[in-house]
């Protein structure tokens, strides 16, 4: 058997070759250093244009860097609004000619409920952080 051509190496390191014709260039590989090196510097190649293909593109960074921009600007914005509507809320309340002890008490059930929620979210955080997989993605 004459050595291996480029375009059947290629065709049978991505397995296109018919059986037969697999087996006797994987036996004439057994034999062959020189083809045995065209294999690897091939393999080599070929795994170096797989990662250029999937590495992504300029254009496909974008969805990424938005994510990036967009989610804390998101946030931001939500937690100052938030914010003064709490503050303007518990002033207009504590300013209000509600009794005292009705303000105390719904004061108290709102305080409660923050810390709740406030622990809750902050065990989730923990948890979340302490994740090995939550890089993965899905
Ligand atoms: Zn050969």
């Amino acid at each position: 058997m004459e050595h291996v051509t480029h375009e059947e190496l290629m065709r049978w390191l991505d397995e296109e070759l018919p059986l037969e014709r697999a087996a006797a260039l994987a036996e004439h590989m057994e034999r062959c250093t020189e083809c045995r090196r065209e294999r690897v510097v091939f393999e080599t190649l070929g795994g170096e244009l797989r990662m250029a293909v999937d590495a992504p593109s300029p254009g496909q960074a974008w969805p990424g860097v938005q994510k990036r921009i967009s989610r804390p600007i998101g946030w931001g914005l939500f937690v100052v609004g938030l914010a003064v509507w709490v503050v303007y809320g518990v002033v207009s309340y504590a300013l209000s000619p509600i009794a005292l002890w009705e303000k105390l008490a719904s004061g108290g059930i709102a305080i409660g409920l923050a810390m709740l929620l406030g622990s809750v979210l902050r065990e989730h955080y923990l948890a979340w952080r302490k994740d090995p997989y939550r890089h993965v993605q899905r």
